[in-house]
């Protein structure tokens, strides 16, 4: 077995260990296995499985951190609108957008 073909095969078995599943039907260029992830039919040896696999997770971690850092900045300035605001009903929406930042931040930390 050549080392390209066990990366493929290795990309394969990490796809399905995301959710895909083996289909039971071949490829019709190459014969080879086929996979279905995400509602896109893929063959191991047609399509750039390392490719697909690797984009995704680096996707769900950027948007995620992201988000993180975008929540702690809104929270940084709310804070600063906060102690300057003396109209109760204005604090009382700033403070339940920090509520909402706080919680976008601890579930961005959970899924890390
Ligand atoms: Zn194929």
């Amino acid at each position: 077995m050549t080392e390209s073909k066990k990366g493929k095969i290795s990309d394969a078995t990490e796809l399905i260990r995301r959710g895909a599943t083996l289909l039971k039907e071949a490829c019709e260029n190459c014969g080879g296995l086929q996979v279905k992830y995400k509602n896109r039919i893929l063959c191991i040896n047609c399509d750039d499985l390392s490719h697909i696999s690797s984009v995704e997770v680096a996707n769900i971690n950027e948007v995620n951190t992201n988000l993180g850092e975008l929540a702690l900045i809104k929270i940084q300035k709310l804070y600063d609108a906060l102690s300057k605001e003396e109209d109760l009903d204005k604090q009382t929406r700033i403070a339940n957008l920090i509520l909402l930042y706080m919680d976008i931040l601890e579930k961005t930390k959970k899924t890390k």
